[in-house]
């Protein structure tokens, strides 16, 4: 069954730790310098009326991305970039529960791995 990873980008605090995780995960690849699989985009901070605010931080997995497919090989349960978010907002698994999950809240985003 083909694997996902959802991102609830609504509480992704843009800590960069998923970052971090990939680049020492991946450290054998030579990335280009600042590049890795997961990057966090920012938008905001700015006002949008009525004591709302745009503060979006989103995970975008890049094409640096393998997968974790040494680290999932050797057996582990999840990505790097999965186990190392504090905040707990990245969560692997097969696709179609995924989806299950991302039909519940808005501010979900699948990818499919
Ligand atoms: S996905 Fe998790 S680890 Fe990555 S920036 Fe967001 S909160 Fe931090
Ligand atoms: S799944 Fe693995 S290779 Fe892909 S972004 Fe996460 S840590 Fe990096």
């Amino acid at each position: 069954m083909a694997k996902g990873i959802l991102v609830d980008y609504e509480w992704c605090s843009g800590c960069h730790t998923c970052e971090m995780a990939c680049e020492v995960e991946l450290t054998h690849k030579s990335f280009p310098e600042g590049h890795c699989g997961v990057k966090i985009h920012e938008e905001g901070i700015y006002p949008i009326g009525d004591d709302k605010w745009i503060d979006i931080n989103m995970p975008i997995f890049t094409d640096l991305c393998d997968k974790c497919e040494e680290r999932l090989n050797q057996g582990a349960a999840e990505p790097s970039c999965v186990k190392h978010c504090q905040a707990h907002v990245l969560t692997y698994g097969d696709v179609e529960d995924l989806a299950k999950e991302l039909a519940k809240k808005p501010k979900q985003v699948l990818y499919c791995l």
